[in-house]
């Protein structure tokens, strides 16, 4: 699922006032930076392309430049600098055109002033301090959508700042060329997972479609015997079978079937070209079960998925997915299920009647069938595991009417007090930010879901970034949140919604 190299194209402003030669240290100059960020972020594993382009002087090229960014499919956003100072009403065209996140990169060559040495010919090449303040004016002014980041490329602090952002565009731009597909409506009376699929295509542009789940049945049941037994076979080598489905054993037939089904929903996901779907319980047509180790196993790859045909889920998964690739941990679909109320020593236990990504866990999962009273079909196969322990965050997506809103929680993700011997699902542990009570009360204030993605690879910076490049509302509660001001926060957060977006 990872088969292009996007592209952040690296921009540098200046002016003609300082003569070639100068032009030609700043073209210089920038082609070093805009390599020591390619070398720092390859080594955060993140395999980006940072593009230089020859460096701006005119109204005209930085039009130009932007509009080429604009219809460059590969292109996941910009990065601007200014190495030396450049009359910023010569971006307003430009910045006033773009349809791409910015990072306004503030920062200069090297990171030691060279004191005894010291001549003007150095203080006018190197003038971020004075230029990116004039171009920062000129973005703000433009209203064009951006982050800055100030910072040295050798400073770690810096690398890791612009990764993140990199992953949140890199997620964005997945999702503007994203499809989601549904295999029945929402679950029925349920008011959370439902939205407004027009807008959700409008803002993540996203498209989200429907499929009868007919059509899946039939695959299903189209696949041959022997690939089915090929695969279940191979689950063998994967996961600590149980001995009933391993082969030979007497539900051994239950397993093929759940192979039938993954093989069926990948070959579905790959002609329609989706890149995250969703299931539901209440419609399952001819499948024979609910489907569970084929979403699991799907989703490990990278596809993103909601169950209950919770639509803005799946793209909040797959969203994590493509910003956490390359790191360690994982991101699925969670749902808040039960508590441990002890003072003290309250934390959430989260679960799914299935379908929890095992990215989440470093272990071997155990792969047991069992029965689900729910759905009215035959016992689901389905992979049983608990999520790693480490820091994480639950993020949840909700259509308020007139607009989405994201709810973010950090977490530690820790172990299960007890080893959890009789739940038959995968589930993670977890203690949220600042305190139980706090999350809590602040996620209810906020309405948001209960199905949420968990990740533990990516965290608050990424989301942060991903929300303000959809423009899209990030209630966050972390360390320091209280509810009286969270809730004082949404308020003006709403006001400031409704201004922002026009009559
Ligand atoms: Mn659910």
């Amino acid at each position: 699922m990872d088969k292009t190299r996007p592209e952040v194209w690296f921009l540098t402003g200046s002016q003609e006032l300082y003569g070639q030669e100068a032009l030609a240290q700043v073209a210089a100059g920038s082609q070093r930076l805009a390599q020591a960020l390619e070398g720092a972020l390859g080594g955060a594993n993140l395999p980006v392309r940072v593009v230089w382009r020859p460096v701006l002087v005119s109204k005209e090229a930085i039009r130009r430049t932007i509009l080429e960014a604009n219809a460059a499919l590969e292109c996941v956003g910009l990065i601007a600098w200014m190495h030396t100072f450049s009359p910023a009403k010569m971006w307003l065209a430009g910045l006033t055109a773009l349809q791409l996140p910015l990072l306004h990169w503030h920062t200069q060559l090297d990171e030691i002033l060279p004191w005894d040495t010291i001549d003007m010919d150095f203080m006018n090449l190197h003038q971020a301090a004075h230029g990116d303040r004039e171009f920062a004016h000129a973005v703000v002014r433009s209203r064009a959508r951006r982050k800055v980041v100030a910072g040295s490329v050798a400073n770690p602090a810096t690398q890791t700042r612009i990764a993140s952002w990199v992953r949140a565009a890199v997620a964005y731009a997945d999702g503007r060329s994203g499809k989601l597909i549904r295999f029945g409506d929402n679950m029925r009376d349920v008011a959370v997972t439902e939205g407004d699929k027009v807008e959700a295509e409008r803002v993540f542009e996203t498209s989200v479609t429907t499929y009868g789940v007919t059509e899946l049945a039939d695959a299903v049941r189209a696949v041959p015997h022997a690939t089915a037994a090929a695969l279940a076979g191979l689950y063998g080598d994967l996961y600590a079978v149980v001995p009933e489905l391993a082969p030979g054993g007497a539900r051994h037939d239950s397993l093929i079937y759940a192979a039938r089904q993954e093989i069926a929903l990948r070959s579905f996901l790959v002609e329609t070209g989706a890149t995250a779907f969703t299931t539901n319980f209440e419609d399952l047509g001819g499948l024979a079960q609910l489907p569970g180790l084929a979403v699991q196993r799907l989703t490990a790859e990278g596809y993103g998925f909601g169950a209950e045909g919770d639509w803005k889920t799946a793209l909040l998964v797959r969203a994590a997915k493509v910003m956490g690739r390359g790191l360690a941990g994982g991101a699925s679909l969670m749902e808040d299920y039960t508590y441990h109320l002890v003072a003290g020593e309250e934390k959430i236990l989260g679960a799914h009647m299935l379908e929890v990504c095992p990215s989440l866990s470093d272990a071997q999962p155990s792969l047991e069938i069992h029965p689900l009273s729910i759905g009215a079909r035959e016992d689901p196969v389905r992979l049983v595991f608990d999520a790693t322990p480490g820091p994480g965050v639950v993020v949840g997506l909700a259509d308020l009417g007139d607009r989405f809103r994201l709810t973010l929680n950090t977490v530690a993700v820790i172990p299960p007090d007890q080893p959890l011997r009789r739940l038959p699902v995968a589930r993670a542990v977890w203690r949220p930010d600042p305190d139980f009570y706090t999350s809590a009360e602040c996620w209810l204030t906020s309405g948001a879901p209960h199905h949420t993605c968990l990740t533990t690879s990516v965290g608050l910076a990424e989301f942060q970034d991903y929300a303000d490049m959809a423009g899209v509302e990030l209630a966050v509660i972390t360390e320091g949140t209280e509810v009286v001001r969270f809730a004082r926060e949404l308020r003006w957060e709403a006001a400031y919604r409704r201004l922002a977006g026009g009559l």
